[in-house]
């Protein structure tokens, strides 16, 4: 007898290689934290990016945004504006740094940062004598924000930005990669991600200059004495050398997990776009998503729900899209600016079953139970 198997919403998915990496690492005994996987994984990382990024492998992509705003000098007490519609690990470390977070909503053709809110939350921050420090802009399920228009209004206004690209690996705005393009980018290899090290992330710098900065924040800041000497606060945030053999497995892979990916879209797409009740994130002229989730809009709450408790049933994971920072109860003190945009999409949006390892029979039926409950 078929006994169904569970499907989640976006599980690891090993490319092959990755234990002989690790491997290389017992046999040399490179266990300890630094090591050739970390130079290596890195310059993978770089090589993809093809730009003159120098990328510094950390713990999580939550610590390479807590680096990235401590880089950028955000202190206690500044304002940060934040993309309101993202997970709170975009946000959280602008409070570890004792900063305030401002919430911005977001647009519909991304369903990103709304470069209208974050031009009228700058200009209110100017006018009240508060200029924000930082931006973070998140390029969410894989979808790049509106790059050329938040660029602008950071160089208008002179206010860096964060590239929160967590989600967007192997994503592209008008052929560059995301990741690349704001003053300084990130990237999250946690276990959903399309690719992973079990945990792990990276800060994309500049030049080399900033990444050695992050390399020693991230390594307990220590000075160079034969002793011990600080004269900053450190963090203990850098990749170890196994994690990293894992990464240098799934870079060989990652072009192909884009296309899987892609692929599930596009699947959902064909059998679902017929039934009026659902609607697609397309890719705006320039845009290329790594489709790292399949996310639908519905036409209710309703509609939703009885999608995501039907797939339930069958034991397979769906997840509703991000609650918006600013209606989060660690949040709800913060000032934002809002439009409605990214409530309604949390109200109706679904995340559909996304894994690069799904099989067509797994997609068929996921496609089948949806489509019975909207006839
Ligand atoms: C996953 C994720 C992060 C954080 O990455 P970790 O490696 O899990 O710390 C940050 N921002 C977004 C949008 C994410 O999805």
């Amino acid at each position: 007898m078929l006994t169904k198997t569970k499907i989640y919403l976006s599980s690891p998915h090993m490319g092959g290689n990755e234990q002989s990496f690790v491997k290389e690492a017992f046999d040399t005994n490179w266990i300890a934290p630094l090591g050739p996987n970390v130079n290596g994984f890195e310059n993978d990382i770089q090589s993809y990016l093809n730009s003159n990024k120098h990328v510094a492998a950390l713990s999580s992509g939550t610590a390479a945004i807590h680096l990235a705003l401590q880089l950028l000098g955000v202190t206690k007490g500044d304002d940060v504006l934040c993309q309101s519609f993202t997970f709170s690990a975009s946000a959280n470390p602008i409070m570890y740094l004792g900063a305030n977070p401002i919430f911005i909503d977001s647009e519909t053709d991304t369903w990103n940062i709304s470069p209208e809110l974050l031009e009228i939350a700058i200009k209110e921050g100017i006018e009240k004598g508060k200029k924000p420090k930082a931006i973070v802009a998140v390029h969410l399920y894989g979808m790049p924000y509106k790059v050329k228009e938040i660029q602008t209004i950071s160089n208008t206004y002179g206010i860096p930005v964060v590239e929160d690209s967590a989600e967007a690996f192997g994503s592209y705005y008008k052929e560059k990669p995301c990741g690349t393009l704001a003053n300084l980018g990130i990237l999250s290899f946690n276990g959903n991600k399309i690719i992973t090290t079990s945990g792990g992330g990276a800060l994309i710098a500049p030049d080399e200059e900033t990444k050695q900065k992050a390399v020693f924040l991230a390594t307990q800041a220590r000075d160079n004495a034969p002793h011990y000497e600080h004269t900053k606060v450190g963090y203990n945030y850098r990749m170890s050398n196994i994690l990293a053999g894992i990464g240098r497995g799934q870079m060989q892979v990652l072009d192909k997990h884009v296309a899987l990916r892609r692929h599930n879209y596009s699947f959902y797409k064909k059998e679902l776009s017929k039934y009026s009740q659902i609607s697609f994130l397309e890719e705006p002229e320039g845009f290329f998503s790594n489709r790292w989730l399949t996310c639908i809009k519905t036409d209710s709450y309703e509609t939703r729900e009885a999608i995501r408790h039907a797939l339930l049933e069958e034991d397979i994971e769906s997840r509703p899209l991000w609650k918006p920072m600013h209606i989060q109860p660690v949040f709800k003190q913060n000032t934002n600016y809002t439009n409605g945009v990214s409530e309604d999409l949390f109200d109706k949006g679904l995340c559909l079953p996304s894994g690069s390892n799904l099989t067509e029979i797994d997609l068929n039926r996921i496609t089948n139970i949806i489509a019975k409950t909207l006839i």
